[in-house]
């Protein structure tokens, strides 16, 4: 028998890159994490060590026989484009238009997968998570940004760019002033729902609100209002919410519930019966989706590759 291929998978975010290399979900052989300050440290720095830790890891582990990457972006995801494999129009200085799969090619020629930390997260739930046997399911982070992923039919889901669903337009919460956080848009989504809009508006650390905290009502306001936009233009089978705002008890079930109230029994399908829990839910890979997603990115394009997984 053939050993299993081994993987390389790379989440990376704009606050840390996680790195991990396995065969599968079962078998992740090693992991490490590597804190990157992207306004402050330049790409060819970070992209130096996650190659290092590479080499590394295959003296310890085997050669790899594909990479997969998620990242933050706005990146190149199409593969006939010529930015694809670029994080692009970043507006932190010191990456935008850092060609990451460039950087990867030089030191592991083997073939490799690209696309959103979003959409990756989305394929690894698909895969092995909560969106088994969905083909059209929407994942979505809610932490430090808010970002959104999708496959359609299995397939993670591009077009003129990617989705960059946190950038949604959001009727405000009654009574609700608070600016806004996005440097570009203000009151988006993400600029009145990110964990720093929630530190900002309360002064005190999102994870720190007790659950009485009227905060929770109007961040399932914000949230529940974007499922809704997300079930009536791609009409989902699940959706998926996770990110590190929605790791208590209470969260999401308060969005459920606004959700139902928004919906209006205007949709009827068994899915969305008995308040949406099993339309609305939280990740089956607790916080591995993303890292995993890279992995199954890596498995992918060996496939596409024309090596038998
Ligand atoms: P990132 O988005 O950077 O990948 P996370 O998904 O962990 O990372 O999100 C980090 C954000 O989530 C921070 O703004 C933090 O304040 C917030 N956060 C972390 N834990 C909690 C919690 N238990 N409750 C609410 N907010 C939290
Ligand atoms: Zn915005």
């Amino acid at each position: 028998m053939f050993p299993s291929p081994l993987f390389g998978a790379i989440e990376a975010g704009g606050t840390k890159f996680v790195l991990g290399v396995g065969t599968g979900p079962e078998d992740m052989r090693e992991t490490t994490r590597i804190e990157t300050d992207t306004r402050s440290t330049p790409s060819s720095e970070i992209l130096a060590k996650v190659t290092a830790w590479f080499q590394e890891a295959e003296s310890r582990h085997g050669k790899l026989a594909a990479i997969g990457v998620g990242t933050f972006g706005p990146a190149g995801v199409n593969p006939a484009a010529a930015d694809y494999g670029y994080i692009t129009t970043t507006p932190k200085p010191l990456w935008a238009n850092t060609d990451v799969l460039g950087a990867l090619r030089r030191v592991f020629p083997v073939p490799m997968g690209f696309d959103t930390d979003v959409n990756a997260a989305a394929l690894g739930e698909w895969r092995w998570g909560a969106g088994q046997g969905c083909g059209t399911l929407l994942y979505l982070t809610v932490g430090t940004g808010i970002g959104g992923g999708a496959l359609v039919r299995g397939r993670p889901l591009h077009g003129l760019l990617h989705p960059e669903m946190g950038h949604l337009r959001i009727p405000r919460a009654a009574g609700d002033t608070f600016e806004g956080v996005c440097p570009w848009h203000g009151d988006c989504l993400e600029g009145m729902a990110n964990g720093p809009a929630m530190e900002k508006r309360w002064g005190v650390k999102a994870s720190t609100l007790p659950p009485d905290h009227g905060a929770w009502e109007m961040e399932a306001h914000y949230l529940a209002c974007a499922c809704v936009n997300f079930l009536m233009t791609l009409s989902p089978e699940r959706c998926i919410i996770g990110g590190g705002v929605t790791q208590n008890n209470h969260l999401l079930p308060r969005v459920r519930a606004k959700c139902a109230a928004l919906v209006n029994h205007y949709l009827a399908h068994p899915v969305l019966a008995g308040g949406l829990e099993n339309w609305l839910v939280a990740p089956g890979l607790g916080t591995r989706s993303g890292l995993l997603g890279a992995l199954a990115l890596a498995q992918e394009a060996l496939a596409a590759a024309g090596t038998k997984v």
